[in-house]
């Protein structure tokens, strides 16, 4: 949907609005900022949200499984696996607070019966990796056995497993408009259908400039003055970046797609359930992905692509997401899988190699802090990485 430069016009700024703080980009993690400055500040200072799209989220924060991760997954010396684990408990209370909807279902990470006829050792290996992560992080889980794995999902068969409770799912979309909701409501301005095209850095501002778009035709540029920025652009962080000058950020587009399982009984399975991948691994595998909306979902899977916005294009044959679903639950057949979608994480590497957040004060003065390879568990570390940049800002006002 990216709208290319040959479009562009140059037109006469419509209008200059001055701010305190501008946030680029009104994915979750901008409208997480966002209310979170407005919650300390409230109208002292002038915020305002800089979004291309005509609406809020509409890129990776809409296209993800919805899944508030534990941080069992990543690396414990990482900001990510902390952020992960302090901010999917923030996000879950918050969404009961707001009375909106959550699964409390829980992730277990079983090994397949699949494995019996490998000698198991792989992914017994890949399993106890995790449960070594888990328990420095202090994480709750549960051993289960094959009986354990059946009591808890009849219509799953493992060997065994782990079972995390403090794992939920939400509606990411529900989540976020709330958050850009009680940011408008404490005074901070979104600017939508606007793509911030260049900055430039002065003595004590920064000057951005945007095209503003109508029915996705650029209908002129307006300007806006801003004492602090920060860059939570997602995909395109490191172009934002590097129109400030800050040249040395590279995302690397990984897609995962999703197959939504159809015309199965309802509740066929009621949790989310993970394969335990190995170390390294680019995703966290295909796992079963149950909605709030009682739908049921299994991706993503994890593939590089040429381009940031590749949604579509050359689709995963059904194969590799029925062997995946098929190794926990046979019942499922190619018939019931149906090619639904996808998102794309915005990775700092081109190989399935871990790699943490990037969240930094480039410049202090005035402060830029950058926001990159805010790839998952994004979405449920998107208040704690508010209250982070929240932290590093209030030593500046
Ligand atoms: C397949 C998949 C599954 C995932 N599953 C999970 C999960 O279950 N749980 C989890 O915690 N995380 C998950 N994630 C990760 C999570 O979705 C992301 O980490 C999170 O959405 C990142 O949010 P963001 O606000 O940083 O980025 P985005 O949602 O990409 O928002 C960035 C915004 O910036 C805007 N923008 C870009 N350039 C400009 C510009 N020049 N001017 C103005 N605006 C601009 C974009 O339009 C966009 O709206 C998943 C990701 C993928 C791809």
């Amino acid at each position: 949907m990216r709208l290319d430069s040959s479009h562009r016009k140059r037109r006469r700024p419509l209008t200059i609005q001055q701010s305190d703080i501008a946030i680029i980009g009104a994915g979750v993690v901008g409208c997480a900022i966002a209310q979170e400055l407005s919650l300390r500040y409230g109208n002292k200072k002038k915020i305002m949200v800089i979004e291309k799209f005509p609406g809020i989220g509409l890129e990776t924060s809409s296209l993800n499984s919805g899944v508030l991760h534990s941080g069992i997954h990543q690396d414990p010396n990482f900001l990510k696996s902390r952020l992960a684990f302090e901010g999917s408990q923030k996000a879950a209370e918050y969404m009961k607070s707001k009375g909106l909807p959550i699964l409390n279902c829980g992730m277990l990470i079983a090994i397949s019966m699949k494995a019996l006829r490998s000698g198991l050792y792989r992914e017994w290996q890949n399993l106890y990796h995790l449960i070594r992560r888990g328990k420095e992080q202090g994480i709750k889980f549960q051993f289960l056995t094959a009986f354990g794995v059946k009591k808890l999902e009849p219509n799953i068969q493992a060997v065994g497993g782990i079972f995390i409770p403090n794992v939920w799912v939400i509606d990411p979309k529900m989540f976020f408009t709330a958050l850009a909701k009680d940011a408008q409501e404490k005074g901070v301005n979104f600017f939508c259908n606007e793509e911030v095209i260049a900055i430039e850095r002065g003595q004590s501002d920064y000057r951005i400039k945007t095209e503003k778009y109508k029915d996705f035709e650029v209908i002129g540029t307006n300007e806006y003055r801003s004492a602090i920025v920060i860059n939570s652009a997602g995909l395109y962080a490191d172009e934002v970046a590097a129109l400030a000058g800050f040249s040395n950020y590279k995302i690397y587009p990984w897609r995962g797609e999703y197959y939504e399982a159809v015309n199965l009984p309802k509740n066929l399975v009621s949790r989310l359930i993970y394969p335990a991948v190995p170390y390294n691994y680019p995703g966290k595998g295909i796992h079963f992905s149950p909605r709030v909306d009682g739908s049921l979902f299994l991706g993503p899977n994890a593939r590089p692509v040429p381009k940031k916005c590749y949604y579509i294009e050359e689709q995963t044959p059904v194969g590799q997401f029925l062997e995946a679903a098929q190794q926990f639950c046979p019942m499922i057949k190619k018939e019931n899988l149906k090619w639904a979608y996808s998102g794309i994480r915005p990775k700092l590497t081109d190989q399935p190699e871990e790699t943490d957040f990037i969240i930094r004060l480039d410049a202090a003065n005035p402060p830029f802090i950058n926001l990159i390879g805010i790839e998952s568990p994004g979405l449920s570390a998107s208040m704690a990485i508010a209250r982070y940049v929240s932290d590093v800002i209030s030593t500046y006002t």
